[in-house]
């Protein structure tokens, strides 16, 4: 149903719970159409209260019968769930209600995913499952007793009793509802063990449909490792007797951190050498880490209300993260999560949907799993590490588990952690939760008599709802080289805390270069006028690995700026710096590859918008292909020594080494293509024998024309695997000529492999479109409506799916006035249809803008 006009939630509204809860105990009878749940609570009154209403949320629900202390009780129905007279006394609520897991296609509550029940409850999704008080401050102990045929039924907590059709799970530690998890179904484990730290032992158990077992084993190390760096760099210990990942094919999300039963989309934790690419290693090992370090913070410490969500994801992602840089390569980590920071969150900041870390409304909790809570979120944890250094930090995060332990948490009680940790005024610095947009950081610089000084001015444009912006407190991790390329300053974090600010930098013999916002100190925008021939400089010379990547980047948006704009050909001194760089050997191959990936077409379509140049998606495309010709035959006589180089001849392993080289050997198959039109990645595909050269080898052939055997070989070789077909559908649109990408897209929407009832296969195609720019913005519309006659279809069906995907438009303002129209007009079409999802209406709404 659609409400009639959705209202806003605000932050200042937030009242502490009427009622809280001491115990919960529920019992599923499972059955696909009608499972009958039966609640019972032991609620009494919360003294902080500021009112005396006993109001559960329930939505969806079907009620059998409702008690309080035994007696029946008729509640009344309200928004989002229900209200009852209830004592001003501790009292019991039992409920009886039925609910269609079946007929649960938005994923969200209970539901079945190929004959398989499943939960997802975050955000707001308990209360599809019976009447609660669905609000992360109410906290209590669980107890679950589920009946059904499967062979598996699982829950949070430990197992506690079991019988034939029958178990029962107890979960100690008190949680929040959004935190619950129920699976049932035929599957089989993978069976581990971990001891901890004080010498307890946990059963680890990875679950799947039968037939995935060879996919565990690398997800099962990356869980053990997980729990180790937790203990070893946070001092946190694993608090149950088990813990659990269930994989699931039909999920919104990513993964989900439910204490003790984590439930993981396939696609972030089944993975194998044939039919896994090394960025899906290393996705994986990564979201089994987030999840994992959530059961500290998230789960042992929650969020207070929906506000706080970065208390627990920008947090998360900044522990993940680091767990990343300690266990690969920390300097291609660092670039790694930059790429996609500005290319989701600095877009994100830089439009519509600019919103605060920490909002101060929203209408849909659900789309507000932004890039901008979970990696601007993580960007602030990080300056705060700078900040106050890891000694510090690693002290302050004690006293945050010890003071917060069991609680649930506001962003303003983190940040007094660290002032009363380290004394720090952090006042000026808690801006960065509050003021959306991404600082520009200009500066200037000044040379006299051995003094050197660098002049800031930070600036942040408007975003909705926010004009005049106060100065944010941005730590500059700064370096200074010599002529000759030696450093002459290590790195010194400046502290930026006005408008504009000096720094002076005394007794140097020579003038120096500057290495400015190393490591990416401060997610700001960076302006600074250089020439050519510096960053050329600092790409050979710097010591910091990030701002050596960010000098060969920066060279080759200017070349490709100069492509678009005028038609000149891409400069010699770039290509030269390019050809050094590659050739290297002391630089890792995972660091080279990452130097040569070509700036993204997206990226480069706000840099010119930025510049004050509307961005042409056709030309931009064209830029990209010529720089790409011209790299190729520059480096024609480098190409087979170094591809020689990057051949790994030991067995396949996803390990930061061999996953460098053969990141780099495909760049420069990718590059070899263009000039033996595809016989070199014709070779590779058909000697290939893992995913990872296999699918790189086949998008160099659908680049050079000569796909169509290959592609039907390989939909034939793999259509029972649905995470390989998935990238199957995703490298067809990726790849897609953009005069035929719509074309293309219609074409494998009619494929029979083609759902979208399944969240990653509507993705591997609709994601991919939205991802390719040159495809996506047709001069003539064609692409625009196509993806909304997608979206409105799939809007019933899916309204979580289908907001995320609208993001799509948000960047619709940058282009022509011709594509503005177009694009306004399926937005219009988009919120003029009947029933149209509360999701979905405030995104397109947000986007469209008044
Ligand atoms: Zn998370």
């Amino acid at each position: 149903m659609k409400d009639a006009s959705p209202q806003p939630i605000h932050l200042t509204d937030y009242t502490p719970p009427e009622y809280l809860v001491d115990d919960v105990h529920l019992t599923f009878r499972l059955d696909p159409t009608a499972t009958r749940v039966l609640s019972r609570i032991a609620l009494r009154p919360n003294p902080d209260a500021v009112s005396k209403r006993f109001f559960l949320h329930g939505e969806g629900v079907k009620a059998i019968s409702t008690k309080i202390d035994g007696k029946d009780v008729t509640p009344r129905s309200v928004e989002h769930g229900i209200e009852v007279d209830a004592p001003d006394a501790p009292f019991v609520w039992e409920a009886e209600v039925e609910i269609d897991p079946q007929g649960n296609t938005a994923l969200e509550g209970l539901y079945m995913s190929n004959g398989m029940y499943c939960t997802q409850c975050e955000a707001e999704g308990f209360r599809k499952i019976t009447y609660y008080p669905d609000r992360p401050d109410v906290m209590a102990p669980f107890t679950v007793r589920i009946e059904g045929d499967a062979p598996v039924l699982l829950s949070n907590g430990n197992p506690t009793a079991s019988g034939d059709g029958w178990a029962e799970w107890t979960d100690p530690w008190p949680k929040p509802s959004y935190l619950f998890a129920l699976v049932a179904g035929d599957l089989i484990a993978r069976e581990d063990s971990f001891t901890t730290m004080s010498g307890k032992e946990v059963d680890l158990k990875l679950w799947v449909r039968p037939g995935d077992e060879g996919k565990t084993a690398f997800g099962m190390e990356a869980l053990k490792k997980s729990m180790t760096w937790d203990e070893e760099k946070y001092g946190r210990e694993y608090d149950l007797d088990i813990f659990q990942i269930v994989a699931v094919s039909d999920f919104n999300m990513g993964a989900m951190e439910n204490k003790g039963l984590n439930i993981f989309n396939t696609s972030a934790v089944l993975c194998s050498p044939e039919t896994s690419t090394d960025a899906n290693f290393e996705r994986i090992e990564a979201i089994i880490a987030h999840e994992y370090f959530h059961n500290w913070t998230g789960n042992r410490i929650t969020c207070r209300d929906w506000f706080q969500l970065s208390l627990k994801e920008g947090l998360t992602v900044f522990r993940d993260q680091s767990f990343t840089a300690d266990e690969r390569s920390a300097s291609v980590a660092r670039i790694s999560d930059v790429i996609a920071l500005r290319g989701r969150q600095f877009r994100e900041d830089n439009g519509p949907l600019a919103h605060q870390v920490q909002p101060d409304s929203f209408v849909e909790i659900n789309n507000f799993y932004t890039a901008t809570i979970y990696e601007k979120g993580a960007e602030i944890i990080r300056m705060l590490h700078t900040l106050v250094g890891p000694e510090a930090y690693r002290k302050a995060l004690d006293l945050y588990f010890e003071r917060h332990d069991g609680q649930a948490c506001t962003i303003d009680d983190w940040l007094t952690v660290f002032e009363d940790s380290t004394g720090r005024d952090l006042s000026q610095f808690k801006r960065w939760y509050k003021q959306a947009g991404t600082p520009r950081l200009r500066v200037s610089e000044n040379w006299e008599d051995g003094t050197y000084q660098l002049t800031f001015t930070q600036n942040t444009p408007p975003t909705p709802g926010q004009d005049g912006k106060d100065p944010f407190l941005i730590p500059i991790a700064v370096g200074l080289l010599g002529p000759n390329g030696d450093e002459v300053r290590p790195t010194e974090v400046l502290e930026m805390t006005e408008g504009s600010q000096t720094f002076t930098f005394d007794g140097l013999p020579a003038k120096p270069t500057p290495s400015i916002l190393r490591g990416f100190s401060a997610p700001v925008i960076l302006e600074r006028d250089t020439s050519p021939e510096e960053r050329a400089f600092l790409l050979a010379h710097d010591t910091d690995q990030f701002n050596k990547w960010e000098a060969g980047r920066s060279l080759a948006k200017e070349v490709l700026t100069g492509l678009v704009t005028g038609d000149a050909a891409p400069q010699a001194a770039y290509l030269d710096a390019l050809a050094t760089m590659l050739r290297d050997d002391h630089l890792d191959p995972a660091f080279r590859a990452l130097a040569l990936q070509m700036p993204g077409e997206d990226d480069m379509a706000q840099t010119l918008a930025d510049a004050g140049v509307t961005p042409d998606p056709d030309r931009i495309h064209e830029a990209a292909e010529t720089l790409r010709q011209s790299r190729a035959e520059y480096l024609q006589d480098s190409l087979p020594r170094l591809m020689a180089e990057m051949t790994v001849d030991a067995p396949f392993e996803p390990s930061a080494e061999q996953s460098g080289k053969r990141a780099l050997g495909l760049q420069l198959l990718k590059l070899l293509t263009r000039l033996d039109g595809g016989k070199a990645a014709q070779s590779q595909w058909e000697k290939a024998d893992n995913m990872t050269l296999s699918l790189g080898a086949l998008a160099c052939l659908l680049d050079a024309g000569k796909a169509d055997g290959p592609i039907a070989d390989f939909r034939e070789h793999w259509k029972d695997d649905a995470l390989v077909m998935d990238k199957w559908f995703m490298l067809q649109v990726g790849h897609a000529d953009p005069a035929n990408a719509v074309a293309t897209v219609e074409r494998l929407t009619r494929d029979p492999a083609f759902t979208m009832k399944n969240p990653n296969r509507f993705r591997s195609v609709f994601g991919a479109f939205a991802g390719h720019p040159a495809g996506f913005h047709q001069k003539d519309g064609s692409g625009y409506r196509l993806l909304a006659d997608w979206l409105i279809k799939l809007d019933p069906v899916n309204p979580q799916i289908t907001a995320r995907l609208s993001g799509a438009f948000e960047t619709w303002k940058r282009y022509d006035a011709d594509r503005q129209d177009l694009i306004k007009a399926e937005l219009n079409r988009i919120l003029a249809t009947d029933g149209l999802s509360r999701d979905t209406t405030e995104m397109i709404s947000r986007i469209r803008g008044a």
